[in-house]
């Protein structure tokens, strides 16, 4: 008798004490909110603003930003200073195919400014750079 089904408050039917499905569903969504949560403190904690940034290219940031951040050199991501801008304390770090990482070198370490799409990055080297 005791495995007969019964329709829960929820609607849904089924055996026990409680609703297994809704159970289920407050866990997935306990368990997003958490992930969701976790992203927000991320991107809270990164030294540039990253929240305008797709979720993917902000994640490349952050993780760019954590590889420099470690003393790892910024050539083996690919990135470059603007010699011929004369701006050799600025690099340019790729991020993903159609962002970068801009770096300002102070006294040998590095400032995250910014991170922009290619466009903005070419109209912002048009318009004189990071000067
Ligand atoms: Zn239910």
């Amino acid at each position: 008798m005791a495995s007969r089904k019964k329709v829960f408050p929820c609607g849904h039917k089924g055996k026990g004490m409680f609703c297994h499905r809704c159970k289920q569903e407050e866990e997935i969504n306990e368990r997003r909110l958490k992930r969701k949560s976790a992203w927000n403190e991320k991107v809270k904690s990164s030294p540039i603003d990253i929240s305008h940034l797709p979720k993917k290219v902000a994640e490349k940031t952050l993780s760019v930003i954590e590889i420099i951040s470690e003393g790892k050199s910024y050539h083996a991501l690919k990135g470059k200073r603007l010699a011929s801008m004369r701006q050799r304390e600025v690099i340019s770090i790729p991020v993903g195919w159609s962002y970068r990482l801009i770096c300002i070198e102070r006294n040998g370490t590095f400032d995250f400014v910014e991170v922009l799409s290619h466009e903005d990055y070419n109209n912002k080297l048009s318009s004189g750079g990071w000067k």
